[in-house]
C-alpha cells in the first residue's frame, strides 16, 4: 500500500548541521545491556533499526573516560582503538542503510560508582554518590577540567575514526554537566560556578570543544532537560526555571537538541502512569527558543501523532526508545502503508529491566530484541516451514498466540483451541485492570497478524482434553495453557504456604478478582511476588470503596517495579488512594478475620484485621495435558503427535515477555536442527581489544 500522505512530513530529510538524516524518525539514545562487552550483539540490534527506517540510530551512553564507568551496568565506551573497532561494527551497519548514526558521549560525576576500573569519579563538588554508594567524589579542580576537555575532545575524534555522524554532549539525568549546571549542586566559588554564564561554561566550551574538534563532518548534539534548574509547573509554565536564559546564552550553538526531562519515572514511565506524548507541554516551548532541530520522546506508536508533533512545531524529529524497540520497522510500516503491522510499545520497562540487571535487554512485544545477531532473528522476517506437518497449539494467552502467529508466517498448518471465548489469556485479563490497558496491545498485534494468515485456524470456546488432542492427530502440539495463581501462600517468604489460607470466601486469589469476584469488607493483599499484580490488585479493590492493607515482606512496595523504573510511583499512588502500607511483615498465619503478620528483622507480630486475603505469592504451571500427551506418545496411542511442548507459563510462569519470548521460540526452533550444546553465538569482546584495555605493565 502506498503511504498515507498525512504522514508525508515524517519523510522529509532533515539538515543536522553538517550531515543530513534522511528522515524525521530518531532513535535517541538508549541503554541495551550490551555496551562495550558485547559490541557484535549490539551492532546487530543496532542494524535492525537503520533497517526498519529510522534516519537516525544513536548508541548507549558511551564513557569518555575509565572515570565514567556504571559497572556492572554495560555502558558504551571510546576509551581506546579496541572501542573505536567495536564501534565501527555498529556504524558501519547503520550506514548501510542509509542512516546516520549517533553516539552519546557521557561523562557520570557522582552517579557512576566506577566500581569497575576503581577510579576516583570526578564531580562539580565533593559529594556522595547519587547511586546510593558510601563514597564521594573528587570535587574537580582547573586541571581536572582541562583533562576532562581534553578526553571529551579525544573521545569524539574517535567516535569519528569510528564512523559516527553525530557527537552529543550530555547535559542531564543527573551526571556530571547536569550539577554544573545546578544553582544547589554547583557551589564553586571558581569561573565554573556561581553565576549562570559560569555554570553553564563547561557546557559551552565542551559543545565548542566537540564543534572544533568534528564539527567539519560531524554534527554536535546536546542532550538537556526541558526543565533545567526549575520548573515542576507550580506557577503553570512546566519549564520554569533556567531553560530560557540558557537558550538565550546557547541555543544556537549546537547542531540539534535532543530535549527530555530528569525525572525517568515521567520521561520514560510505564503506560500505568504516564500516557503517550505527556512531554509536549515541556518541550513544546523549546522550539520557540532555537532553530536549530529538536528531538524528542514519548513512547509516540500513533503516525497521526507523530505527524501532529511535527506540524504543530513541537518537535522536528520523532524520538524513540521504546518505540523503536517494540517495533524497530516502524518507519518502514508507515512508509509502506502497513500502520495495522506495526507491534505497539505497551509501556512496560521490561527493556529498562534488561540494562538495570546488566544484561541484553529484551521486549515484551518484541522477542527478536537482542537476538539479532546471537540467534540471527529478524524481526520480521521467519524462515520457512521444513514440512507439511500441522501444528496444534493449545491456549490463546501470549506465548501460544505468538507461537501461532510465526508458525503460521513460516507456512504450517496450525490449529490454535482456545478454552475461552476471549483469546489473549493472561493478557486479556490483566488489561483490564486498573493502568494495565495497554497490554491488550500484546494480543491485538499477534490477532490482527494471525487474521491475515489463511494457513492458521482458531477455535474459540474449545478446553481440549487428552481425547480431543489425539482425536485431532496432529503432528507436532505446542501446550500454551498458562498458570493459576495459588491460594495458598506458598511462595517466597512461605515455603510451605500460609496457615489458615483455606479454599473458602475469604481468600481470594489474583485470578478471582481479575474474574471479577471483588471482596467486600477490609481485604488485605499480601505481596510476595513484588511486581506490579499485587499493587494493582490493591488499586482496583480500594476503587470499590473497600479498606484495603498492603503488606510486603520486602522493604517496599514493588520493589521490582525498580527495574520497570515505577517502584516510587507505584507506592505514592497507593498512598494517595488510602491504602494502608505494611513493609517488611510477613503474612504468618490467618484465622476469624486475624491476619498475624511478623516483623522481617524482629520477629515481632502484629494481628491485622481482615476479612479476606489477597495473596499475591507464586503460580502454579498448568501442565497435565502436556504430561498425559508425553505419556501417549511413549505408549504409541493412536493419535498421538511426534514432539509436544510445554511452553509459557505453564512451564515456568513468568513475566509476559518470558511467554511470548517462549512462543517465538518454539515456533522459530520447530523441526529446525538447534545445536543445544550451543543454541546461541556467544559474544564477546575481541581479544587483542581486552588486551589493549589492560593497564600498560600488564600488557608485556
Ligand atoms: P501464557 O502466558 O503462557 O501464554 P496464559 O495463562 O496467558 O499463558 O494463557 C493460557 C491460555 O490457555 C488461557 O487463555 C486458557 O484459557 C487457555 N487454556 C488452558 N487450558 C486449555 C485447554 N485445555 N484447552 C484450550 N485452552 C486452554
Ligand atoms: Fe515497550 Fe515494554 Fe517493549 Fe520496552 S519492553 S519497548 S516498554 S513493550
Amino acid at each position: 500500500m502506498p503511504r498515507d500522505p498525512r504522514y508525508d512530513i515524517l519523510f522529509e530529510p532533515v539538515k543536522i548541521g553538517p550531515v543530513t538524516a534522511k528522515n524525521r524518525f530518531y532513535q535517541v539514545p538508549h541503554c541495551t545491556g550490551s555496551g562495550w562487552q558485547r559490541p557484535r550483539t549490539l551492532a546487530g540490534l543496532r542494524e535492525t533499526k537503520a533497517e526498519g527506517g529510522w534516519g537516525v540510530v544513536c548508541t548507549e551512553y558511551c564513557s569518555i573516560h575509565p572515570s565514567s564507568d556504571d559497572t556492572p551496568y554495560p555502558a558504551a565506551s571510546l576509551w581506546d582503538e579496541g572501542d573505536i573497532r567495536a564501534q565501527s561494527l555498529m556504524t558501519e551497519k547503520v550506514h548501510a542503510h542509509g542512516a546516520l548514526a549517533g553516539v552519546e558521549l557521557w561523562i557520570g560525576g557522582a552517579r557512576t560508582p566506577n566500581l569497575g576500573t576503581r577510579e576516583v569519579a570526578l564531580g562539580v563538588t565533593s559529594m556522595p554518590n547519587l547511586a546510593g554508594n558510601p563514597f564521594q567524589t573528587r570535587a574537580m579542580d582547573r586541571q581536572d577540567i582541562r583533562d576532562l576537555r581534553l578526553w571529551h575532545r579525544n573521545a569524539a575524534l574517535r567516535a569519528k575514526q569510528a564512523g559516527f555522524d553525530i557527537a552529543y554532549v550530555y547535559a542531564t539525568h543527573g551526571y556530571l554537566l547536569s550539577h554544573f549546571l545546578s544553582p544547589i549542586h554547583n557551589t564553586r566559588r571558581d569561573e565554573y560556578g556561581g553565576s549562570l554564564e559560569n555554570r553553564l561554561r563547561i557546557v559551552q566550551e565542551l559543545i565548542e570543544d566537540t564543534k572544533d574538534a568534528v564539527g567539519d563532518s560531524m554534527a554536535v548534539a546536546v542532550r538537556f532537560s526541558a526543565e533545567t534548574n526549575g520548573g515542576g509547573g507550580d506557577d503553570g509554565n512546566p519549564i520554569a526555571g533556567e531553560t530560557t536564559d540558557i537558550f538565550e546564552m546557547i541555543g544556537e550553538l549546537p547542531d540539534l537538541w535532543d530535549i527530555n526531562v530528569g525525572d525517568y519515572s515521567f520521561e520514560m514511565g510505564v503506560s500505568r502512569f504516564v500516557e503517550q506524548g505527556a512531554l509536549e507541554p515541556y518541550v513544546s516551548q523549546i522550539k520557540a527558543m532555537t532553530t536549530k532541530p529538536v528531538v524528542s520522546t514519548g513512547r509516540f506508536t500513533s503516525p497521526d501523532m507523530m505527524a501532529s508533533q511535527v506540524k504543530r512545531g513541537i518537535v522536528d524529529f520523532i524520538g524513540a526508545a521504546r518505540p523503536s524497540i517494540a517495533d524497530p520497522f516502524l518507519p518502514k510500516k508507515i512508509e509502506e502503508g502497513r500502520i495495522d503491522d506495526i507491534r505497539e510499545c505497551i509501556g512496560c520497562n521490561i527493556c529498562y529491566m534488561g540494562d538495570g540487571k546488566g544484561v541484553p535487554i529484551g521486549c515484551t512485544q518484541n522477542p527478536t530484541m537482542s537476538e539479532e545477531w546471537r540467534r540471527g532473528w529478524h524481526p520480521e522476517r521467519v524462515q520457512p516451514k521444513r514440512s507439511e506437518r500441522r501444528v496444534l497449539v493449545v491456549g490463546a494467552g501470549p506465548a501460544g498466540l505468538e507461537a501461532a502467529h510465526i508458525l503460521g508466517k513460516r507456512g504450517y498448518a496450525v490449529m490454535l483451541a482456545e478454552a475461552t471465548r476471549d483469546l489473549g489469556g493472561r493478557v486479556s485479563q490483566e488489561s483490564k485492570l486498573p493502568g494495565l490497558s495497554q497490554w491488550g496491545r500484546v494480543r491485538d498485534y499477534r490477532l490482527q497478524q494471525i487474521d491475515k494468515l489463511p494457513n492458521i485456524e482458531v477455535f474459540r470456546e474449545s478446553r481440549l482434553s487428552i481425547d480431543d488432542i489425539l482425536a485431532v492427530g496432529a503432528d507436532h502440539v505446542a501446550i500454551a495453557t498458562g498458570a493459576a495463581w495459588r491460594r495458598d501462600g506458598f511462595g517466597t517468604a512461605n515455603p510451605q504456604g500460609i496457615a489458615g489460607l483455606t479454599e473458602g470466601a475469604t481468600v481470594l486469589s489474583p485470578n478471582d478478582i481479575m474474574a471479577g469476584r471483588m471482596p467486600e469488607g477490609p481485604t488485605l493483599v499480601f505481596d510476595d511476588e513484588h511486581y506490579y499484580m499485587a499493587s494493582i490488585l490493591a488499586e482496583a479493590i480500594r476503587l470499590t470503596g473497600q479498606p484495603v492493607t498492603f503488606v510486603t515482606p520486602d522493604d517496599s512496595v514493588s520493589a521490582w517495579g525498580g527495574f520497570t523504573v515505577d517502584r516510587w510511583r507505584a507506592r505514592s499512588h497507593l498512598m494517595a488512594l488510602g491504602i494502608d502500607i505494611i513493609t517488611a511483615h510477613n503474612l504468618e498465619s490467618f484465622s476469624d478475620e486475624e491476619a498475624v503478620l511478623a516483623c522481617q528483622y524482629s520477629g515481632a507480630k502484629r494481628i491485622i484485621n481482615a476479612e479476606h486475603i489477597v495473596p499475591v505469592t507464586a503460580r502454579a504451571p498448568l501442565d497435565d495435558l502436556y504430561h498425559v500427551l508425553q505419556e501417549a506418545i511413549e505408549a504409541g496411542t493412536d493419535g498421538a503427535p511426534q514432539t509436544v511442548a510445554r511452553i509459557g507459563d505453564c512451564n515456568a510462569p513468568s513475566i509476559i515477555a518470558a511467554a511470548v519470548f517462549a512462543g517465538h521460540r518454539y515456533a522459530r526452533e520447530l523441526e529446525e536442527e538447534i545445536d543445544r550444546a550451543n543454541p546461541l553465538k556467544h559474544d564477546r569482546v575481541f581479544f587483542e581489544d581486552a588486551i589493549m584495555k589492560m593497564p600498560f605493565n600488564a600488557r608485556r
